[in-house]
């Protein structure tokens, strides 16, 4: 993607940017190779840490306002289950959330994308306190290695579920989708941005997206969290400007530009869009799309009523949804005795 003239943090930038930056700063192209891989092989934060590159360059590119972009951690919480929530600072004094979970064969980064988030849903502790800022493309590139350092290896797969909506801050999140396939090798398949549906921005992503990376193979999870209109603008606010039926049309419109399938994304909160009617509701909503339906059990947060179903209620939702001939799978919950679970960050220590 190009590169904004007054980006300043070298995470993000590709292997030819750096090239020419080194050319641009009298360097030969191979310097900018160098920086590439201490930057994204080695993970270093500190520009003066890169002690590959001549002392004079480092210097002049730290003359010159460049930095490699890191957030510090300030806080870390470890969950009985072994996930990891990191605190983490920018360097304008705010602070975000991003997430480890850890399994046999992977390591999951649930990556924010924004600090805070505007789009208020009423289940998720993050929207509580409103949008701060949307984040830059070395802070989101940077939560990749701040969960390598907390857990000694490298994540495998990438969710874009933590903090924020990611169609409201498109450019970066793109450019970052770029860098981890690129330059950090995480295979496009491994990747999913999450999001609760922005008017208007469904096919520019996909258009985007198939500019920017040449092809989409990254998975698109859309949050329904609802069967029909009522009850998904009672959840979710910003769903009053944004009726179901165009979004599913939006939806219809993303898998013809690219190919690609889309997971639905259903919180299922006790006795509220949790009864039979619902589930067949959903059935007749998401029937006949590419597509596969994720549910999530409420993950509880303070101030908030709403009540995490039963087991039994759970696998009655799920059974309804698979004898429609819905594909259908239940996301466990990880990291929720340290607030680390889906909806429940907040930038809060533990
Ligand atoms: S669920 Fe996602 S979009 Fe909704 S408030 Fe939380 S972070 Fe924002």
């Amino acid at each position: 993607m190009e590169r904004n003239a007054k980006n300043l943090e070298l995470l993000g930038f590709n292997l030819s940017q750096l090239e020419a930056l080194a050319i641009e700063n009298g360097e030969q192209a191979f310097r900018g190779r160098q920086l590439y891989q201490w930057l994204y092989e080695k993970g270093i934060c500190n520009l003066e840490d890169i002690t590959v590159l001549p002392k004079s360059w480092r210097g002049l590119l730290i003359e010159q306002g460049f930095t490699v972009g890191c957030l510090n951690e300030i806080n870390r919480s470890k969950s009985i289950d072994q996930t990891i929530k990191l605190l983490l600072s920018t360097n304008d004094g705010e602070t975000i959330e991003t997430v480890g979970i850890p399994s046999r064969n992977r390591l999951t980064i649930c990556i924010s994308s924004q600090i805070g988030c505007s789009m208020g849903c009423q289940f998720c502790a993050t929207g509580k306190d409103g949008l701060r800022r949307s984040l830059r493309v070395n802070e989101i590139i940077s939560q990749f290695f701040a969960i390598k350092e907390a857990f000694g290896r490298r994540p495998s797969h990438v969710v874009f579920m933590g903090m924020g909506e990611p169609l409201l801050n498109i450019e970066p999140v793109l450019s970052a989708i770029y860098c981890l396939n690129k330059d950090l090798g995480i295979g496009q398949r491994r990747i999913t941005l999450s999001t609760v549906g922005v008017r208007n921005t469904l096919p520019k992503l996909a258009e985007m997206a198939l500019k920017h990376l040449g092809s989409v193979q990254f998975t698109l999870a859309l949050s329904l969290h609802a069967p029909n209109q009522n009850l998904r603008e009672s959840l979710i606010p910003s769903a009053k400007n944004y009726p179901l039926n165009i979004l599913m049309e939006d939806c219809r419109h993303y898998i013809d530009i690219t190919g690609r399938r889309v997971s639905f994304e259903y919180i299922l909160l006790g006795h509220l869009n949790d009864h039979n009617e619902h589930a067949e509701e959903l059935a007749d909503l998401v029937g006949g799309f590419q597509s596969h339906v994720n549910l999530i059990a409420y993950n509880p947060i303070d101030g908030e009523e709403f009540q995490r179903p039963s087991f039994k209620r759970i696998q009655n939702f799920m059974n309804i949804l698979e004898r429609r001939g819905i594909a259908v799978s239940l996301r466990s919950s990880r990291g929720l005795d340290k607030n680390a679970a889906c909806g429940q960050l907040r930038r809060i220590h533990l």
